[in-house]
């Protein structure tokens, strides 16, 4: 069988300071495919008095796959990250992108963002785009494309587009081995649209919840799921209902929660959904990710919903990319310092991606697709 086997591969992207910010920005530089953080921190509280810098000590560097910095644009991490990803899942590999970094990094800007100026568009939108352009290319081949989404909250997975998700409390889903989420939704979209329209009112349903149960977003994770099926226009086989062979690979877009360390100190007074605010699914997938630069023999992937859910998606049969954000002020370096170790540790993941295959009986309503290209 036909496999492409590596390692993790991983992005950083330097996220430029916004009105929000305080205090000096600017402690993050990208130089080549390495990101450079000044992290002497009595420069960095000097700075942050508002008094001038003196010889600054060494910065710490981080060598990745390749780094965005505050200027870049939202089509570089599409073409970097999401399309080699998107051409593997078209020939039956499967993919997973995941965003990780500390709130208001820029997670969900470089995955989710939708705009009425398609320049500003973050990376889903601009896959799903592509998918049905290279889909709407190839007359060779019949494909079948669905999705689902799904959001893991305090260790409950919901459906996020099943419609009793908007009765705020969500439908707790089972998650069996090989990251299958029982009982989702899956959409089959025939245009870009279509796929389009299920994602944003997927990510309305996020937001929705976060109000109604008063869900901080970054504590939750959302996945955002696409099943394409590929098969050869086969029209002898369509008569004779033969089994022909198809390509299957699963895409997930992950946007997950803020990496920050919820602050240890001063638990007295902190109420106890705070203190236990700290998010178990992540820990897990941190440390999955640790045992797996490790190799260690027992990797504990079933110690958490999300890790579940991504069974066979880190370090498995997938292609894995993951995007780090990181925030460019100064009072942010000691969470930019995390996740970029982080990150680094997730480079020695290994991989072995496969192309997925199945047999499937052409059935009536393949032959119509067969008949009639115009369909997909
Ligand atoms: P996160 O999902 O990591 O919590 P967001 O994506 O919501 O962070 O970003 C936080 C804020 O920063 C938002 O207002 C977003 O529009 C802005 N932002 C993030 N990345 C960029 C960028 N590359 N360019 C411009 N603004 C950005
Ligand atoms: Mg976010």
């Amino acid at each position: 069988m036909e496999s492409a086997s590596g390692r993790v591969q991983v992005w950083a992207r330097v996220r430029p300071p916004i009105e929000q910010d305080h205090g000096p920005c600017h402690a993050v530089d990208c130089i080549d495919k390495t990101v450079r953080v000044r992290n002497d921190v009595d420069t960095v509280e000097r700075m942050l008095a508002g008094q001038a810098e003196t010889s600054p000590s060494e910065p710490r560097e981080f060598a990745f796959d390749g780094v965005f910095g505050e200027s870049s644009a939202q089509r570089d991490v599409f073409m970097q990250i999401g399309l080699p990803v998107l051409r593997e899942a078209l020939r039956g590999i499967n993919g997973t992108i995941l965003a990780y970094g500390q709130t208001g990094s820029g997670k969900t800007h470089s995955l989710l963002h939708q705009s009425a100026k398609g320049e500003e568009a973050g990376l889903l939108p601009r896959l799903v785009a592509s998918l049905f352009l290279m889909i709407s290319q190839d007359v060779a081949n019949v494909y079948d494309v669905e999705a689902a989404a799904v959001q893991v909250y305090n260790e409950q997975v919901d459906d996020l587009l099943n419609p009793d998700h908007q009765n705020g409390q969500g439908n707790n889903l089972n998650v069996r081995d090989g990251g299958i989420v029982t009982g989702l939704n899956w959409i089959r979209c025939m245009k870009p649209d279509e796929m389009l329209e299920a994602f944003t009112r997927a990510r309305a349903n996020v937001v929705y919840a976060e109000t109604k149960m008063n869900k901080a977003s970054s504590r939750s994770h959302a996945i955002f799921q696409l099943r394409i099926s590929k098969r050869e226009r086969v029209f002898e086989a369509a008569k004779t209902g033969q089994k022909v062979e198809c390509t299957i690979a699963r895409l997930n877009v992950v946007d997950l929660a803020g990496s920050e360390r919820v602050k240890k100190s001063g638990s007295e007074g902190m109420r106890f959904q705070e203190a236990t605010n700290i998010n178990r699914s992540l820990l897990a997938f941190g440390n999955v990710v640790s045992a797996l630069a490790a190799r260690k023999s027992h990797v504990p992937l079933r110690d958490s919903k999300l890790t579940r859910i991504l069974d066979g998606s880190i370090g498995g049969n997938c292609r894995t990319c993951l995007l780090v954000c990181v925030n460019s002020a100064f009072e942010h370096v000691g969470e930019t310092l995390n996740t970029l170790e982080f990150a680094s540790r997730a480079m020695r993941v290994e991989v072995d991606a496969k192309v997925n295959t199945a047999l499937v009986e052409v059935s009536a309503k393949n032959l119509l697709a067969d008949l009639n290209p115009e369909a997909h």
